[in-house]
């Protein structure tokens, strides 16, 4: 299909190309104005695409189901730090509601250089589809895709494949998938770019990658047959390259973060040397306990230095070249190294692995008994190599090794294969096996939590003639809506508990609500501040993720000039955000505040939870929970490891001095602790819902969706059912 392509104007291509690989069709359509300017870009025109997609009876494996790519209007400037992200969006295989993820690289920039704003796939194809979109034919077309299963080897083929028809390397940018993604129901996409100076054997360049992981869009993406779609474009030149309405004003901005980034950055947390693997150090403090170990049974181990971010800065992580995953991010966070696989098909291979960040070196390090950094990046590339998600894999495979602990699973049920804490051998086994989907286990392994929980209970029950041990899984299967929880232990941040079990719909990942780090900081004093901070981090976060920029810049350089304000909010980083609302105000043509800026956000959470209710229905508010482990003590020991700290709290609770407490039996002192936490959140979910304009169900009110003017793009089946439920 060949199409027309228009300059850039305020970010944006005003252009969706859609794609039905059933019936071959491909269309460049206008980007309709009045949805434009509701719903901004990225998440938030990703979700509104896809609710038009689809209806209540809608299965995410169906064709109708779209998978959506969507950048936002501020995505792909380089002259801002930060503005790598693109948005992935579909019906998830995983959970059976909107699945969001973010991913960095230049393939949002590129789609929107080619003249997209969104790319919309439903069908299914009948052989192994590549989608090319050339931006410099103006061509769109697909092709049969190389009938390669690895990632890497994949990214191989396709460059050599488009450098012999002429192509420069820093010219082509894409995604893939793996046979990982096929044979379970949390496939990752990976989306490659070129960096063109990283050293390597002599010579520089090297393609690199980073992943949208969450929610299982890369299966949706095996499951149209979409191995690869490959974008090929430049960058945008002339006086003003992307149309902004001041494009001084836009400049200037950019240039006043770069400078904070700079001379912040290397003061404070320096992920331009440890990426984010450096949060293991804070998350492991002492006073914390939020690093979780063993499954989130503990927060804190002195061994988590192994795998901090300064042992892979100085043991692993190669520097040189420039880690930005996007040209103009002087944040550099991604960074990756060099290693020599020790299992697998590829078994004595040196291979480059991009990573691990935070949660994927928590993941597989701490949280599984792992301290070698080593076996951490190789469990990291693998996973990106077999097209699945590191974070989902990990705490599977944690909750598995639990029940190995306590015996609900043993040798005898897995065929003599056995998951212990600490096991490097038996993990990479796993993934391998998870992969291939080779074992029983494995492949139940592949299909998530909740049918996890139901087959180790059969096998329990087939071995013990015990009744069904299910309530004790649950109490430690660490999951919220069927999503596995990323990588934080929520014991002493009551804000983070609600941010997974109700703020973050879909499911529990931080990427609405990361509230843990300042919360910990103390900056929610009270329980009124922590109701606030539902409301406005989202806003922040999320709009964040529908304007096409990364959050880090934002979230993990404090401005000098936000700690001098007064009266307010000083660790939402309010001298950054006015920087950021003037990037917006330059790029749109718009003279708003940054609060304003972002309380737009609340079109898309109300869309988004509209769409929550449409699968859930009046059920909606019973899955805004999350397991006991992730709320305080499961069983009297792990009471007493953090004996003082639990003891002072019910002092508090019980309004009793501590001595009193100290005499009591651990077993009591739980069960009250237990009780209270799960009050206080209960509470907070409350009036989180409340200050949404939500009922005490968690359903959106009719009159809160017309108040923000959502209730005109709703489908009719929508407000139809939003209505009955209020009895309208
Ligand atoms: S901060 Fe890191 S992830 Fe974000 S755009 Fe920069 S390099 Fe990419």
């Amino acid at each position: 299909m060949k199409y027309a392509k228009k300059p850039l104007s305020h970010g944006y291509a005003n252009q969706i190309l859609t794609i039905n690989l059933g019936t071959g069709k491909i269309d460049a359509q206008p980007l309709d104005e009045q949805v434009r300017d509701f719903f901004i870009g990225g998440r938030g025109l990703g979700l509104y695409l896809l609710h038009k997609k689809i209806t209540a009876k809608t299965t995410a494996s169906d064709a109708e189901n779209p998978l959506i790519f969507s950048p936002g209007p501020l995505g792909g400037i380089p002259q801002f730090p930060g503005t790598s992200k693109c948005m992935a969006i579909s019906l998830s295989p995983l959970t059976h509601i909107p699945g969001v993820s973010n991913f960095g690289g230049h393939f949002g920039a590129y789609l929107k250089y080619a003249g997209f704003d969104a790319l919309e796939i439903t069908g299914i194809s009948k052989k192994n589809a590549m989608i090319v979109i050339d931006g410099f034919k103006n061509e769109v077309f697909t092709t049969e895709a190389p009938a390669i299963d690895q990632v890497f080897d994949l990214e191989k083929a396709i460059v050599e494949q488009f450098i012999q028809s002429g192509h420069e390397k820093k010219d082509i940018v894409f995604l893939t998938t793996g046979l990982g993604a096929a044979n379970t129901l949390y496939g990752c996409i990976n989306s490659h770019y070129y960096d063109a100076v990283k050293p390597v054997d002599g010579t520089k360049g090297l393609f690199r990658t980073k992943q949208a992981g969450r929610t299982g869009l890369g299966t949706v993406m095996i499951n149209k047959n979409i191995r690869a779609i490959v974008v090929l474009s430049g960058y945008p030149h002339g006086e003003n390259p992307y149309g902004a309405a001041d494009w001084e004003k836009v400049k200037q901005s950019g240039a006043k973060l770069h400078k904070i980034v700079k001379e912040v950055d290397p003061q404070s947390l320096k992920m331009y040397r440890k990426g984010s693997a450096g949060l293991i150090a804070f998350m492991n403090k002492d006073d914390y306990q939020s690093l979780p170990v063993n499954n989130y049974q503990y927060g804190s181990d002195p061994r988590a230095e192994q795998i901090c971010g300064k042992n892979y800065a100085e043991h692993l992580f190669d520097h040189r070249g420039m880690d930005g995953c996007f040209p103009g991010c002087n944040l550099r966070c991604t960074k990756g190294g060099w290693v020599t696989l020790v299992s697998g098909e590829h078994k004595g291979k040196k291979v480059w692995v991009d990573g691990p960040e935070y949660e994927t070196a928590a993941g597989f390090g701490s949280n599984l008994g792992m301290w070698n950094p080593e076996f951490i990046m190789e469990a990291n590339w693998h996973c990106d190599n077999y097209g699945i998600d590191t974070i989902t894999t990990a705490v599977i495979m944690a909750f598995v090794m639990e029940c190995y602990q306590r015996s609900y699973l043993i040798k005898e049920d897995t065929n003599g294969f056995e998951l212990n804490w600490g096991d490097e051998k038996a993990a990479l086994q796993f993934i391998h096996d998870i992969a291939y989907r080779k074992t029983a286990l494995t492949s139940i392994a592949g299909l998530g939590m909740l049918e996890l929980i139901s087959w180790i209970s059969e096998k329990y029950i087939a071995r013990t003639g015990k009744s069904s041990p299910r309530k004790e899984l649950e109490q430690f299967a660490m999951h919220t809506k069927g999503l596995p929880f990323s990588l934080y232990r929520t014991h002493r941040s009551l804000s983070m508990q609600a941010s997974y079990a109700a703020a973050s719909d879909i499911g529990a990942h931080h990427a609405a609500a990361w509230l843990v780090k300042v919360d910990l900081l103390g900056a929610f004093p009270t329980f009124e501040a922590k109701a606030q901070a539902l409301i406005t981090y989202p806003r922040v976060r999320l709009g964040n993720d529908n304007l096409g920029l990364c959050k880090l810049p934002w979230v993990d350089v404090f401005n000098p000039d936000s700690g001098n304000r007064k009266n307010t909010d000083i660790y939402i980083n309010p001298a950054s955000q006015e920087i950021y609302a003037d990037f917006y105000n330059g790029m749109l043509g718009t003279n708003m505040t940054w609060e304003k800026i972002f309380e737009q956000t609340d079109r898309d959470i109300n869309l988004q939870r509209v769409m929550n209710v449409m699968t859930y229905e009046k059920a909606t508010g019973e899955h805004d929970w999350i397991p006991d482990r992730a709320i305080g003590p499961t069983e009297d020991s792990l009471y007493e490891k953090e004996k003082d700290y639990n003891d002072q709290q019910l002092s508090i609770i019980l309004s009793k001095p501590l001595i009193d407490i100290q005499k009591m039996k651990t077993l009591d002192k739980r069960e009250i602790l237990m009780k209270h936490r799960k009050e206080e959140l209960r509470k907070l979910i409350g009036v989180y819902y409340a200050q949404r304009g939500w009922s005490a169900t968690g359903i959106p009110k009719v009159e809160t969706l017309k108040q923000i003017s959502l209730w005109n793009f709703l489908s009719d089946e929508a407000r139809t059912k939003i209505s009955a439920m209020h009895g309208q």
